[in-house]
C-alpha cells in the first residue's frame, strides 16, 4: 500500500483504548535520592514505613498537670484533693522521676510523661497553692485514665505504611518524612520530553507576522504543560513539513529524552509529514485515529522504547490530546499508579445541542452551588481556538449520537491538570 493510502486508511479507536495502549509501554523512570526541599511534586519511588511508634513517648496534649487519676476519684467543688507539685516538664525534658500517689507534675503540651502518671488535668482547670511551703495544685473533678495523652503508637505503629510508593509528594506527605528522620528522599527522575512543532507556516513568538504565517503558540503551550505535569521539556524549535527533517528530528530527539511530543501534520492533507511518517515508519504505531473531537488524527507509537506522541496542531485540539494522553503518561512516568485523567460527575449547567459522530471531550469550566458541582462548556471551543485553553478545567465528555444533553443531567467529566486546581478564581 502506498504511504497516501495508509494515511487515510486509518481506524479510530475509543479514548480509553487509546490510553490503555500508550500506558501499556509507559515504566516509571529510575530513581533518584534528592534533598527532602526539592521533592515538591516528585512521586515516592519507595514506600515510607513509620521507622519508629508516632509518638515515640506518652506525649501530654496539654498545658495542665500530670497526674494520677486514681488520686482524685473522689475529687468535687466542695471537696478538691490536693496533690504536691514535684516537677514542672517542659516539651523536651525527660521526666525526673516517677509520679508516687499523691503527687502531680506540671507539664507542658508536647512534652513526655512521668511513669505512674496516667492524665493530664488542664491548667485551666485547677487552683495552685502552698501547704507548708511546698506548691500543691488543687482539683475539683475526678478525671478519667487517658485524658489528654497521646499513647506511644496512637498516630502510627512502628512499621506501619505512612506513604506508599508512587505517592505524590505534596506537604503531608513531607512532614511524614521530615518526622520520619528522612533528609532526602528517593524519588522517580524527572522525565525529559522534547517538543517538536511542525508547520511551514509557524514563525517564533519575536517574529513580525507575514500574510498566510502565525506564530507557534502550542510549542510554548506543550513547555509549560510539561511543567505542570512535573516533566521537563526540551524545546526542538519548528520543523518545516518535509518528511526527512522531521524523522531525523523526532529520532534524535527519541534517544535522548523520556518521550517526544510533536504538534501538527497528522491529518490526512498534502503536508502532513507526521501522518506520512507513522505509516511507514520503523516505530511501532499504537494508534493513528482516536474516536473523539477534537483531534481525531491524534496518534502515537513508540520508537526504541519511548513513546512519541503526534498531536493536531490546532491549539485546542493539541491541548486536549495532551491532556487525554500525554498528562497521565508523564504522570505514569513520574511513578504514579494511576492510568488515566481523574473524572468525575457533575451536573450540566446550559444545554448543549451539538450531536456528534465521535464523543467529543468539551473544554469547560466547574462552578459549586448549594453544595452541587456545576459544568459548563466554555465558549470559543472549535478545535482550531485556543482562548478557552487558559479557563478551562475539565473536559465535558459528550457522547456519540443522541439528541444532545439537557441542562441539569447528570454528565461525565474529566479534570484537566491532573485535577489540581478545580474552580477557577473565586475567593472567599
Ligand atoms: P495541522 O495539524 O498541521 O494540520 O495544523 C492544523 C492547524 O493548526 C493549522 O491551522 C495550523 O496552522 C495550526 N497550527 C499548527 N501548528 C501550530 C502551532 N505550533 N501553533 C499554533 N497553531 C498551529
Ligand atoms: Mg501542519
Amino acid at each position: 500500500m502506498g504511504l497516501d493510502g495508509q494515511k487515510h486508511n486509518r481506524t479510530a479507536v475509543p479514548v480509553d483504548e487509546a490510553v490503555r495502549r500508550i500506558q501499556a509501554h509507559i515504566r516509571p523512570t529510575d530513581a533518584e535520592e534528592v534533598p527532602l526541599g526539592e521533592a515538591y511534586g516528585r512521586r515516592l519511588a519507595q514506600s515510607l514505613y513509620a521507622p519508629h511508634a508516632f509518638p515515640h513517648f506518652r506525649r501530654s496534649g496539654m498545658d495542665g498537670y500530670a497526674i494520677r487519676a486514681a488520686d482524685v476519684t473522689e475529687a468535687s467543688r466542695e471537696g478538691p484533693v490536693a496533690l504536691e507539685v514535684t516537677a514542672s516538664i517542659a516539651a523536651g525534658d525527660m521526666p525526673p522521676e516517677p509520679l508516687a500517689s499523691g503527687q502531680a507534675a506540671k507539664i507542658m503540651t508536647g512534652a513526655m510523661l512521668p511513669e505512674g502518671a496516667d492524665a493530664v488535668i488542664m491548667l485551666e482547670m485547677t487552683v495552685s497553692t502552698e501547704r507548708a511551703g511546698r506548691p500543691y495544685v488543687l482539683i475539683a473533678r475526678p478525671i478519667e485514665a487517658g485524658v489528654n495523652v497521646s499513647p506511644v503508637g496512637s498516630e502510627a505503629a512502628e512499621g506501619e505504611l505512612l506513604a506508599g510508593a508512587g505517592s505524590l509528594i505534596g506537604p503531608g506527605e513531607t512532614a511524614l518524612l521530615a518526622a520520619s528522620g528522612c533528609s532526602s528522599v528517593r524519588v522517580h527522575r524527572r522525565p525529559v520530553v522534547a517538543i517538536l512543532s511542525t508547520g511551514s507556516e509557524l514563525l517564533p513568538p519575536e517574529a513580525a507576522l507575514s500574510p498566510g504565517r502565525i506564530r507557534n503558540s502550542n510549542a510554548w503551550m506543550l513547555a509549560d504543560l510539561v511543567r505542570s505535569g512535573g516533566g521537563i521539556p526540551h524545546l526542538l524549535g519548528t520543523a518545516e513539513d518535509d518528511l526527512e527533517t522531521v524523522r531525523r528530528i523526532v529520532s534524535d530527539a527519541g534517544r535522548e529524552a523520556d518521550a517526544v511530543i510533536t504538534s501538527g501534520g497528522v491529518s490526512v492533507g498534502d503536508y502532513d509529514v507526521l501522518a506520512e511518517w507513522l505509516s511507514s515508519w520503523e516505530g511501532s504505531t499504537l494508534f493513528n485515529k482516536v474516536a473523539m473531537r477534537p483531534g481525531s488524527p491524534t496518534s502515537a507509537g513508540i520508537l526504541e522504547g519511548k513513546p512519541i506522541f503526534a498531536l493536531s496542531g490546532n491549539p485546542g485540539a493539541c491541548y486536549v490530546g495532551f491532556e487525554l494522553f500525554v498528562r497521565p503518561a508523564l504522570d505514569r512516568l513520574l511513578g504514579s499508579p494511576h492510568a488515566g485523567m481523574p473524572r468525575m460527575q457533575a451536573l450540566l449547567g446550559q444545554d448543549y445541542g451539538k450531536v456528534n459522530a465521535y464523543p467529543r471531550f468539551l473544554p469547560s469550566r466547574l462552578e459549586c452551588r448549594e453544595g452541587r458541582v456545576y459544568v459548563y462548556p466554555l465558549a470559543h471551543v472549535k478545535s482550531g481556538s485556543m482562548r478557552s485553553i487558559k479557563d478551562t478545567k475539565a473536559l465535558l465528555i459528550v457522547p456519540a449520537g443522541g439528541n444532545g444533553l439537557q441542562a441539569g443531567e447528570t454528565v461525565d467529566v474529566l479534570l484537566t491538570g491532573g485535577g489540581r486546581s478545580l474552580f477557577g478564581e473565586e475567593r472567599l
